[in-house]
């Protein structure tokens, strides 16, 4: 978008380099330019498709699993369920429907969303239209509830920080201009970076590249504090890593297609790969226990998504029957979102276990 590439050439011929994730911000969340302000990216004629996009059963999986978390807490009267980055509503839509017959379940909930853009709001609006939402935009100014909090493909949406180590030790990345276009650059050695590597790659070979999301530690901190004080549970699940990968995550998307992250900014999606390892040290820190992670197709069969595929196929169509298949696969298969997409929990330390790990 020519307005936010302006905006941005602007603010760096104004500031010098920005950081990574300044980048991000601005491309993803300028109120005005920003990717997830101005359109519906989700779907298979936008960008990227998400999990519950492809099938009513993970949705559906996930409004069990919030159940039956519910039902171990011993059924408080009244609880948060939250989503962060609702998406289209299809996700809370499709667990409401899961989950309409527990008696107590939706009587006792107040439904929070966080979620940033306009547009999406509204098809949340319309999905979800048989309930009241109350919007949040904090997770601080959660009500003083116990919650079960869901959060699908959001923490890659939070910006992060690049570094990469050089001959003089770890430099960041950052945007700059030359000739009006925009490009990385390093920043001088500080030593003062080293705070950010993880003791393992500190010493590592020069090109080694590593990422951090404040943003993402700021929220599960939040999360978990909510979570230690009031009780309850919350499902991450996203693409990530738990060894640091030594390599740049940071990826742009643009109709199912990688593209060039600098190249057209608020009109591709801009993401990074989670860091589980420090979400799990920073959760551990708020005296939560930490479940996982796990790979999203071992979580979702034992969860039972293999039964439930099953009972679908008995009233489905042959069209319907190819189309349930080709789901399983791809959210379970390990050659698609079966082991890079990972599900962690974060739980209250009076929960035991839960369903799924
Ligand atoms: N969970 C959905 C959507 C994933 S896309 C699904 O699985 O289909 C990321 C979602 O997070 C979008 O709804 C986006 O608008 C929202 N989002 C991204 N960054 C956000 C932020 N900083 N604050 C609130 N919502 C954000």
């Amino acid at each position: 978008m020519a307005g936010l590439g302006n905006v941005i050439r602007e603010l760096i011929g104004k500031r010098g380099s920005i950081s990574v994730a300044d980048y991000m911000d601005l491309v993803l969340q300028h109120p005005e330019h920003g990717y997830y302000r101005h359109g519906d990216p989700l779907g298979q004629t936008g960008d990227f498709i998400t999990a519950p996009e492809i099938s009513q059963m993970f949705g559906e999986m996930i409004g069990l699993w919030c159940a039956d978390v519910w039902r171990q807490m011993g059924k408080p009267e009244k609880f948060v369920l939250l989503e962060l980055g609702p998406g289209r509503g299809t996700l809370m839509q499709d667990a409401l429907r899961a989950t309409a017959k527990i008696t107590g379940f939706q009587q006792g909930m107040t439904l929070c969303l966080l979620e940033s853009s306009g547009h999406l709001r509204k098809a949340q609006q319309e999905k979800l239209s048989d309930y009241k939402i109350h919007y949040i935009d904090d997770l601080a100014s959660m009500p003083a509830l116990p919650v079960l909090a869901i959060a699908n493909e959001f923490f890659d949406a939070l910006p992060i920080r690049q570094f990469e180590k050089t001959f003089q030790g770890w430099c960041e990345r950052r945007v700059t201009l030359k000739d009006d276009e925009l490009i990385f650059t390093l920043s001088p050695h500080d030593a003062a970076l080293d705070m950010f590597i993880p003791q393992a790659l500190r010493e590592a070979n020069p090109g080694t590249v590593h990422e951090a999301s404040l943003a993402s530690l700021a929220v599960l901190k939040t999360l978990s504090r909510h979570i230690a004080q009031h009780g309850g549970a919350a499902l991450v699940i996203d693409y990530g890593y738990v060894e640091p990968p030594g390599a740049a995550t940071l990826q742009a998307v643009a109709g199912h297609k990688t593209v060039d992250v600098l190249s057209s900014p608020g009109d591709v999606d801009v993401t990074a790969h989670v860091d589980f390892a420090v979400l799990k040290n920073v959760g551990l820190a708020q005296n939560v226990s930490i479940l996982g992670p796990i790979g999203q197709g071992e979580f979702l069969r034992a969860l039972g998504l293999e039964l439930r595929a099953m009972q679908l196929r008995q009233t489905a169509t042959p069209q319907q029957v190819d189309d349930i298949n080709s789901a399983l696969h791809r959210l379970t298969d390990s050659s698609q979102m079966g082991t890079l997409f990972k599900v962690m929990a974060v739980m209250s330390p009076q929960l035991s276990e839960l369903p799924g790990f």
